[in-house]
């Protein structure tokens, strides 16, 4: 018989409540599936300031929470709301989550209490589960943010009643974040000095919430198989390799799923028009009021190639900015793209539809109604990434029937089959080298195929919209790697 876990999620975003990024959707989604499979599944976040308390029905619940950091008692106010049969818990501290953002300020400065906000939290967090009686088997981290908890765990609960025997699985949804801070905080941490060594927590002088996580964690696991072996090596991991390799077979890559209760074009309840794989009708409806919203001429055979990203030189938007002028020039194509993020990016692209009238649309912000119409009325979607752990956009891209073009790395490797001239097969147009030049060769073969290929085109279509990245089918993954941390931390907790 399959066990039955109880799981706590501890994470600083989840969809609906708050989203900067792919992980907020992974947090919104898994803990779901997971309850559907028969676990117990909670999920703790930071009660931020943007959260709409009336929207998402959140209540007061439990009295004061006493957390214990360094020498000093800090107290937090705990709010609860329901995600469909899941609990989630929201920690309260005022003066580390009553501000405008997440983690950076408008001009995209770090919160300089960063370590103390979100080290507050993650303990916040575990003592919520001791005061909840919530005897977790494993806890769920996410990123640097919540990457103490392992270590927390195994520092401070090791001979608790209640989480003594709870192992841990911590996910990288990007190596490049590591939360590397002054070592000014450490005592405030409570991490214990004698941890403060090249092997754990120490990093040139400074403390670094990820290593030392992934050295706590019991499994850690990254968002796409290609991902956990280009992390393997010293050129992708930003420093962490040999601490990844020294895991062994505790670190793995789960491919992120999708969820299509929100992103399936047939459901969609954001865009213009539905449709489905069978009836495409609604899909050029949609290509339409795109672009009427971007002020592009209403060109049904023009073919519309669309971006949702963060504006960050890591999406390869430095590249793609190289070599979309050339694009523009020499294809007949339209183009846009919805983003915020690095000035210089906001600029060149916020200046594009200027210099290219009716070609060219583009919207400087986050938006989540326009992220499905671009899904939903795009013929292509790029992502030229030069990294890219898992990428959520190019499986929506699939459902929605937009064949996306690019980078063959990571997640974006994993989930796009190569387009093959002969055949018609394949979902997507890839390239292996991060150049501008390898860019506009990918789009001309993509706008190419377009016009003087069909058939193909619908072929892939078909094809593409058939792609099944359910979270239903991954989440048994993660059930797999539950196991594994449990037995590794008996093991262990066996071994002293
Ligand atoms: P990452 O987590 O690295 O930003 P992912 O592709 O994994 O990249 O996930 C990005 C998620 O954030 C997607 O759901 C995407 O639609 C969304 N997103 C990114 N930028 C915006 C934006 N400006 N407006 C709306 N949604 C956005």
């Amino acid at each position: 018989m399959e066990p039955h876990y109880k799981i706590a999620h501890i994470a600083s975003e989840c969809v609906p409540y708050i989203k900067t990024g792919g992980l907020a959707d992974m947090v919104g989604a898994l803990p779901k599936a997971l309850k559907k499979l028969g676990h117990e599944v909670i999920v703790i976040l930071p009660m931020y300031a943007m959260i709409d308390y009336s929207r998402h029905h959140l209540q007061p619940t439990l009295g004061p929470l006493g957390v214990w950091m360094g020498n000093t008692e800090e107290w937090c106010a705990v709010h609860t709301a329901q995600m469909g049969e899941v609990p989630v818990y929201f920690i309260e501290a005022h003066q580390y989550f009553a501000r405008p953002g997440l983690y950076h300020d408008a001009d995209f400065n770090d919160y300089l209490d960063n370590p103390r906000r979100f080290g507050f939290f993650t303990r916040a967090a575990l003592q919520l589960c001791h005061d909840l009686g919530f005897a977790a088997d494993v806890i769920h981290c996410h990123d640097w943010q919540s990457a103490l908890a392992p270590a927390y765990l195994k520092i401070w609960h090791w001979d608790d009643l209640l989480l003594g025997q709870t192992a841990s699985l911590l996910t990288i949804h990007n190596l490049a974040y590591q939360g590397v801070y002054s070592s000014a905080h450490y005592d405030y941490l409570g991490l214990q000095w004698g941890n403060f060594t090249p092997d754990k927590f120490e990093d040139h002088g400074r403390i670094n919430f990820l290593k030392g996580g992934i050295q706590y964690a019991d499994m850690v696991n990254t968002v796409s198989p290609t991902y956990a072996l280009e992390t393997r090596t010293p050129e992708m991991s930003y420093g962490l390799s040999p601490f990844l390799n020294g895991k062994g077979g505790n670190f793995t890559g789960i491919l992120n799923g999708a969820d299509y209760d929100t992103w399936d074009p047939s459901v969609d309840a954001y865009i213009p028009a539905r449709f489905s794989s069978r009836d495409l009708r609604g899909k050029a409806i949609c290509k339409r009021e795109l672009q009427r919203r971007f002020l592009l001429e209403e060109a049904a055979d023009t073919p519309v190639i669309g971006v949702v990203s963060r504006l960050v030189s890591q999406k390869g938007l430095d590249l793609l900015a190289q070599a979309l002028e050339n694009a523009l020039q020499n294809m007949q194509i339209q183009f846009v793209i919805l983003g915020s993020g690095d000035k210089r990016l906001e600029a060149f692209y916020g200046d594009l539809p200027g210099r290219y009238p009716g070609r060219v649309g583009s919207y400087l912000g986050y938006n989540d109604e326009l992220s499905h119409w671009i899904e939903a009325g795009s013929d292509f979607f790029i992502m030229p990434s030069i990294y890219e752990p898992c990428g959520l956009n190019q499986m929506y891209s699939l459902r929605y029937g937009t064949l996306p073009i690019v980078r063959a790395t990571g997640g974006l490797e994993d989930t796009v089959q190569q387009y093959d001239e002969r055949t018609g097969s394949g979902t997507g147009f890839k390239f292996k080298d991060a150049t501008p030049g390898a860019i506009f060769d990918t789009i001309g073969w993509a706008i190419s195929t377009y016009y003087d290929r069909p058939y193909h085109i619908y072929q892939m279509i078909q094809a593409a919209m058939e792609q099944d990245f359910s979270w239903e089918r991954n989440a048994k993954a993660y059930i797999d790697a539950y196991k594994k941390a449990i037995a590794s931390h008996q093991t262990s907790a066996a071994s002293g």
